[in-house]
């Protein structure tokens, strides 16, 4: 614990406490120079349109590969990114990345209905966020229409009416919108219900429910009703088997995502994946 007594700040550690502070100082070390030296890349995994039997876009995941601490997980590094505000910067380079990639694809003739690209609430909460992802745009020559940004609920009631000033301006250029890793947050259905949002995410965590005594899926059709309810298209992420598939396909889930049909991709692997399908 920490004690401050009269200006000075006195710190104990417990040895666990130690390790994890030195771990994050080195990773946030390493994460303020790693866009610049070339250590993140972009993967993407296919998304598929149940009932087309079709794949029907894919999600840019981030991944960063530094050669001191090696692959760091996004589980690791994204937190530490929106705790030191460095998620504003490799944010970014995220979005820029994988709209230029999704350009180039698309120039290339291959087939590409849809890119999902994460964005946090710091993101979209930082000044000039609607310009920013309207300049890359414009930049890469990506139709807006292809694009669309995953935010979580709670950066959605982060700071409701800046957040929904910004979500407007973004549907007005055609950009399209989600809210990722749905049911975990604490979001009413009634503030939800002022958002312009096209599609709802269902966490992993419910998909893996499906087929277990705990939960069996109670969630996951709940949010297929909701989003049927409210004229949204929805998404199970996290599919990991033939039950959960099926499940999902009964009950008219639109999409679904997860290693079952595909884990995340490279660039290269997409291309081939690309060949494949055509
Ligand atoms: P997310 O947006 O919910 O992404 C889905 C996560 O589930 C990805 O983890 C993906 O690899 C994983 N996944 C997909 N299918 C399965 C499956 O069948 N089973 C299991 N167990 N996992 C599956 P990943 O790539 O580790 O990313 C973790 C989180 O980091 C993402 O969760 C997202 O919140 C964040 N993130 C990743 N890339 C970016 C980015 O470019 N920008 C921002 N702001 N956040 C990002
Ligand atoms: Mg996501
Ligand atoms: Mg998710
Ligand atoms: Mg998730």
């Amino acid at each position: 614990y920490a004690k401050r007594k009269g200006g000075n700040q006195y710190q104990y550690f417990s040895p666990d406490m130690t390790a994890i502070a030195l771990r994050r100082h080195n990773l946030e070390r390493h994460l303020r120079k790693a866009v610049g030296r070339g250590e993140l890349a972009m993967h993407y995994q296919p998304l598929f349109d149940i009932a087309l039997g079709q794949y029907s876009g894919m999600e840019a995941l981030m991944r960063w590969d530094n050669p001191e601490l090696g692959e760091v997980r996004p589980e690791e590094f994204i937190p530490l990114a929106e705790d030191t505000g460095l998620i504003v910067s490799i944010g970014e380079w995220s979005l820029r990345q994988s709209c230029r990639q999704a350009a180039t694809w698309v120039s290339q003739g291959m087939t590409l209905a849809r890119l999902a690209v994460n964005v946090s609430a710091m993101q979209v909460l930082h000044k000039g966020f609607a310009q920013l992802v309207s300049s890359i745009l414009a930049e890469t020559g990506l139709d807006p229409r292809l694009l669309e940004l995953e935010l979580t609920e709670s950066a959605i009631i982060s700071d409701e009416g800046t957040v929904l000033a910004v979500l407007l301006s973004l549907k007005q250029m055609g950009v399209q919108l989600a809210i990722d890793d749905f049911g975990i947050g604490y979001s009413s259905l009634g503030r939800l219900k002022r958002f312009p949002i096209d599609r709802l995410k269902i966490d992993k965590s419910f998909v893996g429910d499906i087929g277990q005594d705990s939960g069996n899926g109670g969630i996951a059709n709940a949010v297929i009703a909701l989003a049927e309810g409210m004229g949204m298209k929805v998404t199970a992420e996290g599919v990991e088997t033939d039950g959960q598939l099926d499940y999902l396909k009964n009950r008219r889930c639109h999409e679904v995502q997860g290693f079952l049909l595909s884990r995340p991709l490279t660039a290269l692997q997409i291309e081939a994946f690309f060949r494949q399908w055509a």
